[in-house]
C-alpha cells in the first residue's frame, strides 16, 4: 500500500474508501467511473468488466475497473441485486481550475434500502429500511420507506417476534448498533436482508425523540401514540440519520411516525405465509397463482402497495373491518361509481413517490407533469364519491388545484426528461424568456436571409448555411463549385466533396443566435427549479391526497373484484365461529382446472366443532379446502368480500398452516425437524381465537410414532389450546378422537367408485372415510402397471390380517412383506421335521421334549 499512498490520487481514493469501508466506490475520473483493488476484482467478476491495472510497471500494479459515467446506473443497479452497497464518489470541483488533483467527495452511498433512483423500484411494492436495537430486554424496531416517507415503529419482548416482524415487512436492509449481530446471534436469521453496524450512540432514545419532535415539528409524540414508547424511536432516528448520510438529502417528506403495534395485526408466521402463497407461490416467480395476483385490481401504484400492505397486515378489530366492508359495499352495490372511478383513477400517476421525489428534489419534468395530470383528473374521481356516505370521509378538504395550476402554467404538458435542453417552460409566461426565444427565432430568420444573400451574390444554387457542434454556423460549398467562391470566405475545413467557409457577419449572428438559445435553457432550467422548490412545501398535502386515492383504489378493485367473481360480504365478529357457506378457493376456482370447482359448506365453532379431523382419498381435495377457509378468513379481515355464498367470520388473532413438507437443509433442518418446530410454534403461539390449519402431522417417521405426534397434537389442540382447528390426515385412527372429545369432528371428502378407478366429488360430507386410495391415487400418477399391481395385492393382504394387529393397517409392512416373499425358517418346524418318532427310544422321546420345549421359550 505504500507506494499506492504515495501518489496523490490514490492517497485521495483510500481515503475516500476509509469513509465507506463496506462499499464498492464508484470513483469518478473523467468520463468514467473507476473501480479500484478488490472492488475492481469484485465488480469485473460480476458485472463483467474488464479488469486492467493502474502503475502496470510498478511492484505492486493497482487492479482497475472502469465504467462509463453515461451507464453507471445499471450497473449500480446490478450490484445493489446482488445484496452490495455502492458508493459515489464524484469531482467536486471543475477539473479545469483544480490545481493538482481534483477535490473528489461522497455524494452518495447507494444501498438494496435505499434505492439509486426512485423509478427503479417495483411500484407496487415498497422498499423497507429497518432499525433494530435491543435496550433492557425490549427489542425496538423501525420500519423506514425512502420513496415514500412512510416512517413506523414497533416495540416486541422478545427475539423470535423482532425477526417475524422484520421478515414479514421483507425488509430489504437493517441498521443495527455494532455488535448486536454477535451478542444475539443474528448471523443466518435474516437471510435476503443487508445489514449495517452503526455507532451505538445513534440509537440513544432521549436524542432520538427530540430529533423526531424537531422533525416533525411537534413538542412531544402524543399526537402519533408514540410519546410512550423507548428503543423504538432509537431505531426510528438511527434508520433516517443513516438515510440521510447516505443520500446526502433531506428526509424533509417523513409525514409522521406511526405506532404499529403487532398486537392490532393478525398474525402469521413465516411458514404460514408462505403455504398459503399470499404474495409468493411455492415455486416459480411472480404473482401468478398469489392471492395478490388474483386480488390486484387496483389501477395505481399506491393502491397496489396498499393492498399488498393490508394483505401483509390484516386487521383484529371488527370496527375498522367493517368500515372497510362498507366501502367495499357502497361501490359494490353502484356499478356507475365503480366504473367510473376505477377509469378517472386509471391516469392518476404515482402521487405518493412524486411526493417523496419532490421533497428529496429529485424530481424529474416528467413528474411534475403527471403529478399536473393526476391533479387535473382527481377533484371529478371525488366528486362522486363525496356523494357517498361510506366513501365521503376519505376525501381530503385539500385536493391541491393550486399545485396543479402553478405546474400547468410554468410546465407544458409534455416536457421533455432532462432539465437542461429547454422546451420546459410554456410560451407566454415569463416576459424574459420570450424575448430570448424570439431573439433565437429571429437569429434564424436572418440566417435564412444570409443564405439566400450569399448565393445571390455567389451564383452558386447549393451554397448551405449549416450547423455543428464544433465550429457553430458555417457556409458549405461543394467541390464543383469552388471556384466562384469570393476572397472574403474564411476557410474552416475540407471535406471530400466540399469545402467550409465561415464570415465575419455570420459568425455575429451565430453569437446571437446561440447565445440567445443557451441564455434561454439556462432560464428555463431555473424556472424548473423555482416551481419545484415552490412545490416542496405542498409535499404533506399531496401525499394526504395519496393515502386517500390509494384507499379508493384498493376498495373499487376489491368491488370489482366481488362483482366479478360474485363474491359475499363476510359477517364479521367477536365470535370463535367460522361458518361458511358454499365456499370456493379464490386461487384455485380461477385456475383451468378441467373439471368445476365444487363449493363446499364448513362450520367451526366452540362448542362441538372446534377441531374437525378431514380424511378422504389422496387428491380429493382435502388441502383446497382446508386453504380456502384460511384464505376467506384472511380476506375477511382485510376488508374484502369472500368467495362463499354466505361467511361468518370470528375475528382470528392469528392463523397457522403447517403443509406439506419442505427440507429446510440452509439452517440445517431434515423434513421432519421443519414439521416438528413448525407444529411446535403452533402449540405454542396459537389461543382459542386463532385458526390452525393442519395437513397432516407426523409423515416424516416411522407410522406409530407419527401416529402418536398427531394423535396427541390433536388433544392439546382441543383439550388445553381450544384453537378452531381443520387437521388432515390419512391416520384414520384419528377419527375415534370424535368419540370421546365433544369438540372434535369427522368431515371426509367423498369419491365414487366404480370398478377400479374413483371418481372424486370434491364434496365434504359428514363422517370419516375409510379408505385413501393411494394405490389407485399411484395408478393415476403413472406408476408403473406392474409396482401398481404389487400394492394392490400387498394391500389386501396387509387389510385381511390388520384384525390381527395391535393397530389396524399399521406397521405391518416389513412383517408381512417377508411372509409373502421367503417365509423365514421356523426352529421349532424344523426340528420337528427332523424327527421320525417310530426310531425314539423313551428316554430320547422324553429328551426331545425337553429341547422342544427350550427352543419354544427361546422363540416366545
Ligand atoms: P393429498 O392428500 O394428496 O395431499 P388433497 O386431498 O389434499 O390431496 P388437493 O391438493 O386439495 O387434494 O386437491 C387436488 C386437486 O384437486 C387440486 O389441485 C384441484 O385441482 C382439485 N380440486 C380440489 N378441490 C376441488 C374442488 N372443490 N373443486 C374442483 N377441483 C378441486
Amino acid at each position: 500500500m505504500s507506494l499506492h499512498a504515495e501518489k496523490p490520487m490514490f492517497r485521495q481514493y483510500l481515503e475516500l474508501k476509509g469513509q465507506v469501508p463496506d462499499a464498492v466506490l464508484f470513483f469518478r475520473m473523467g468520463d468514467f467511473y473507476e473501480l479500484f483493488f478488490e472492488d475492481a476484482r469484485l465488480a469485473a467478476g460480476l458485472l463483467d468488466l474488464t479488469l486492467t491495472a493502474r502503475m502496470k510497471d510498478s511492484p505492486e500494479p493497482v487492479p482497475m475497473a472502469g465504467v462509463p459515467h453515461h451507464a453507471v446506473k445499471s450497473y449500480i443497479t446490478s450490484l445493489i441485486e446482488l445484496g452490495h452497497k455502492v458508493a459515489i464518489a464524484e469531482q467536486v470541483e471543475d477539473p479545469r481550475q483544480a490545481k493538482g488533483i481534483v477535490r473528489r467527495a461522497i455524494t452518495r452511498v447507494v444501498s438494496p434500502g435505499l434505492a439509486f433512483d426512485t423509478d427503479d423500484l417495483a411500484p407496487r411494492e415498497p422498499c423497507w429500511l429497518a432499525g433494530l436495537v435491543v435496550q433492557e430486554g425490549v427489542w425496538g424496531l423501525a420500519l423506514l420507506d425512502v420513496s415514500t416517507g412512510d416512517l413506523r415503529v414497533d416495540e416486541l419482548a422478545d427475539q423470535a417476534s423482532a425477526l417475524e416482524e422484520l421478515l414479514r415487512a421483507e425488509v430489504r436492509e437493517i441498521v443495527w448498533p455494532e455488535g448486536l449481530d454477535v451478542e444475539f446471534g443474528l448471523e443466518g436469521l435474516l437471510p435476503d436482508v443487508r445489514p449495517t453496524a452503526v455507532d451505538p450512540g445513534w440509537f440513544e432514545v432521549e436524542a432520538a425523540r427530540k430529533d423526531l419532535c424537531d422533525r416533525l415539528e411537534v413538542a412531544d409524540l402524543t399526537g402519533f401514540g408514540c410519546e410512550n414508547l423507548g428503543p423504538s424511536l432509537g431505531a426510528a432516528a438511527a434508520v433516517v440519520a443513516y438515510a440521510e448520510r447516505a443520500t446526502h438529502c433531506r428526509l424533509d417528506h417523513l409525514r409522521g411516525i406511526r405506532s404499529h403495534q403487532l398486537t392490532g395485526f393478525m398474525v402469521m408466521d413465516r411458514a404460514t405465509r408462505r403455504n398459503l402463497e399470499i404474495l409468493r407461490p411455492l415455486v416459480g416467480q411472480g404473482r401468478k397463482g398469489t392471492l395478490l395476483g388474483l386480488m390486484d385490481r387496483t389501477r395505481t401504484s399506491g393502491g397496489g402497495r396498499l393492498l399488498r400492505e393490508w394483505l401483509t397486515w390484516p386487521l383484529l378489530d371488527r370496527e375498522a373491518i367493517g368500515h372497510r366492508l362498507d366501502a367495499v359495499e357502497a361501490l359494490v352495490e353502484s356499478r356507475s361509481l365503480r366504473e367510473e372511478m376505477r377509469s378517472h383513477l386509471a391516469s392518476v400517476a404515482d402521487v405518493e413517490r412524486i411526493a417523496g421525489k419532490l421533497a428529496q428534489g429529485t424530481a424529474h419534468p416528467r413528474d411534475l407533469a403527471a403529478l399536473c395530470r393526476s391533479l387535473e383528473a382527481i377533484p371529478e374521481t371525488f366528486e362522486a364519491v363525496l356523494r357517498v356516505p361510506a366513501l365521503s370521509g376519505l376525501v381530503p378538504g385539500d385536493l391541491c388545484g393550486d399545485v396543479a395550476v402553478d405546474i400547468g402554467t410554468w410546465l407544458v404538458p409534455e416536457p421533455p426528461l432532462l432539465i437542461t435542453e429547454g422546451g420546459l417552460v410554456p410560451p407566454g409566461v415569463d416576459e424574459e424568456l420570450d424575448e430570448l426565444v424570439a431573439l433565437a427565432r429571429g437569429g434564424r430568420g436572418t440566417l435564412a436571409a444570409l443564405e439566400a444573400r450569399e448565393r445571390e451574390s455567389t451564383g452558386i444554387p447549393s451554397l448551405k448555411v449549416r450547423y455543428n457542434k464544433v465550429f457553430g454556423y458555417f457556409i458549405e460549398v461543394t467541390r464543383a463549385q469552388l471556384h466562384k467562391v469570393p476572397e472574403s470566405y474564411l476557410r474552416k475545413q475540407t471535406l471530400t466533396n466540399s469545402e467550409r467557409y465561415i464570415t465575419p457577419e455570420l459568425k455575429e449572428l451565430e453569437e446571437k443566435v446561440l447565445g440567445a438559445d443557451e441564455r434561454r435553457k439556462a432560464l428555463e432550467q431555473e424556472r424548473f427549479l423555482e416551481l419545484r422548490g415552490r412545490l416542496a412545501p405542498s409535499v404533506p398535502r399531496l401525499q394526504a391526497i395519496a393515502t386517500a386515492i390509494a384507499e379508493l383504489d384498493v376498495y373499487a378493485g376489491f368491488a370489482d373484484l366481488a362483482v366479478d367473481l360474485r363474491y359475499v360480504r363476510p359477517v364479521v365478529d367477536g365470535s370463535r365461529d367460522l361458518v361458511l357457506r358454499a365456499a370456493r378457493h379464490p386461487v384455485v376456482e380461477c385456475q383451468d382446472l378441467g373439471e368445476s370447482f365444487v363449493p363446499n359448506d364448513l362450520v367451526l365453532r366452540p362448542k362441538d366443532r372446534r377441531v374437525v379431523i378431514l380424511t378422504g382419498p389422496n387428491m380429493s381435495g382435502k388441502s383446497t379446502a382446508m386453504r380456502q377457509v384460511a384464505l376467506i378468513a384472511l380476506m375477511a379481515q382485510i376488508g374484502s368480500y369472500v368467495p362463499a355464498d354466505s361467511a361468518r367470520v370470528g375475528i382470528c388473532d392469528r392463523i397457522f398452516t403447517r403443509v406439506g413438507a419442505s427440507d429446510d437443509l440452509a439452517s440445517g433442518r431434515s423434513t421432519f425437524m421443519v414439521e416438528m418446530s413448525e407444529t411446535a410454534n403452533i402449540l405454542h403461539h396459537a389461543t382459542d381465537r386463532s385458526l390452525v390449519i393442519l395437513d397432516e402431522i407426523g409423515r416424516g417417521t416411522s407410522t406409530y410414532d407419527g401416529l402418536s405426534i398427531a394423535w396427541a397434537v390433536a388433544e392439546d389442540l382441543h383439550d388445553r389450546i381450544k384453537a378452531r382447528t381443520l387437521f388432515a390426515t390419512h391416520y384414520h385412527e384419528l377419527l375415534e378422537l370424535a368419540e370421546t372429545r365433544p369438540g372434535v369432528h369427522n368431515l371426509s371428502v367423498s369419491v365414487s367408485e366404480w370398478g377400479e378407478r374413483i371418481l372424486f366429488l370434491r364434496r365434504l360430507k359428514e363422517g370419516g372415510a375409510s379408505r385413501s386410495y393411494g394405490v389407485q391415487c399411484a395408478r393415476l400418477a403413472g406408476m408403473p402397471v406392474a409396482v401398481v399391481e404389487r400394492a394392490k395385492k400387498l394391500l389386501v393382504h396387509l387389510e385381511k390380517n390388520a384384525s390381527d394387529a395391535p393397530s389396524p393397517q399399521l406397521g405391518l409392512f416389513s412383517r408381512e412383506e417377508k411372509s409373502e416373499e421367503e417365509p423365514p425358517p421356523d426352529p421349532l418346524r424344523s426340528t420337528l421335521a427332523e424327527i421320525v418318532p417310530d426310531s425314539l427310544s423313551p428316554r430320547e422321546a422324553l429328551v426331545l421334549l425337553y429341547r422342544l420345549k427350550e427352543v419354544a421359550d427361546e422363540e416366545g
